[in-house]
């Protein structure tokens, strides 16, 4: 496998395949009975029996070996698949959705995700880590048992780096943070406004992509999804995130999640040199969570340009008079 940038937009793409699934000779390998075969990254608690557990990959995209030896192939740029590809398990129990665990249950899987990005971002080589959940089939979920998954790669993907000119641009023109400046304005007006809870609000965007895309952010500034404001309650980004897989759950049975943070900043080589001026400031972490909704304009929707045939105030509307309860 290997890694090719496509000159015009960018963006990396993985090219080939990966190696074929070792098959599981006794069943799920996320259930409890596999830690000795499997090692893990990292397993919470640290003691006694585990809730979370983070593994390698099993048949990962990026492998954590060797150096990306970026090159050129006559016009173009390759570089070896290198970074991390790991597992989050979020409960030993192979039955049970993350919208069906409590918010002391869900808290230590937001915990493991900051666990590990901050782990990752301390390889000089990673640019990014990305962390996401596909939930259901239809979102492509790997395994049934409830994961995530997280890659860290040594570029920054197209849509985070999108989000990062905009900020930079918004930032250089106001001296606000786009993201804090939609929070003020959603809040103040309401009407795409979903929950919130302590210094976390949900809140359906503005061009929201698909009907009932949903943005978790905090209303508090931070550019860093792995290191909480002081005084910030990550239960409280728990329990919002658990009410509104509940309510999502209503319109769709399959999803997918991604946490979007600021990238690796620590180096001083690469494309991102100019953004570090000001990503403290103009840059604002959100969890974006997309559901798969089966609707007419399904055709349409991973086109060129979306088309949402629900409008966000909508969604919002009917989202916030769903039910929640867990
Ligand atoms: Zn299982
Ligand atoms: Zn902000
Ligand atoms: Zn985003």
């Amino acid at each position: 496998m290997e890694l090719r940038k496509d000159p015009i937009t960018r963006s990396w793409v993985v090219v080939g395949h990966p190696d074929e699934a070792s098959a599981a000779p006794d069943g799920c390998l996320l259930c409890p009975g596999h830690e000795a075969e499997h090692a893990a990254l990292l397993t919470l608690p640290p003691q006694g029996p585990w809730q979370i557990r983070v593994l390698p990959h099993f048949n990962p995209l990026y492998r954590i070996e060797g150096e990306p030896g970026r090159q050129a192939d006559g016009i173009y740029d390759r570089m070896r698949p290198v970074g991390a590809h790991e597992i989050i398990v979020e409960t030993p129990e192979h039955n049970r959705k993350l919208s069906e665990m409590s918010d002391e249950q869900i808290e230590p899987v937001l915990a493991a995700y900051a666990s590990r990005i901050a782990d990752l971002k301390r390889d000089m080589r990673i640019k990014y880590v990305t962390v996401f959940k596909n939930c259901g089939a239809l979102a492509g979920e790997e395994w049934a048992h409830s994961h995530s998954q997280l890659t860290g790669t040594t570029f920054v993907p197209r849509r985070i780096l999108y989000e990062l000119r905009s900020s930079r641009e918004w930032f250089r023109q106001k001296e606000r943070c786009v993201f804090c400046d939609i929070v003020r304005q959603e809040e103040r007006k309401g009407k795409r406004v979903v929950d919130s809870q302590g210094d976390y609000v949900a809140l359906c965007p503005y061009a929201a992509r698909v009907p009932y895309e949903v943005w978790l952010i905090n209303r508090k500034h931070n550019h860093l999804f792995e290191q909480p404001r002081p005084g910030a309650n990550r239960r409280h980004l728990a329990a919002l995130l658990g009410r509104m897989l509940r309510r999502l759950e209503k319109v769709s049975q399959a999803f997918h999640l991604v946490v979007h943070t600021a990238p690796n900043t620590i180096h001083t080589k690469g494309e991102l040199t100019d953004y570090w001026k000001t990503i403290v400031d103009d840059y604002h972490w959100h969890i974006e969570i997309l559901p798969i909704v089966q609707t007419r304009s399904k055709s349409y929707s991973i086109k060129e340009v979306y088309f949402n045939d629900l409008l966000p105030e909508q969604a919002a509307e009917r989202l916030r008079q769903m039910d929640a309860g867990g």
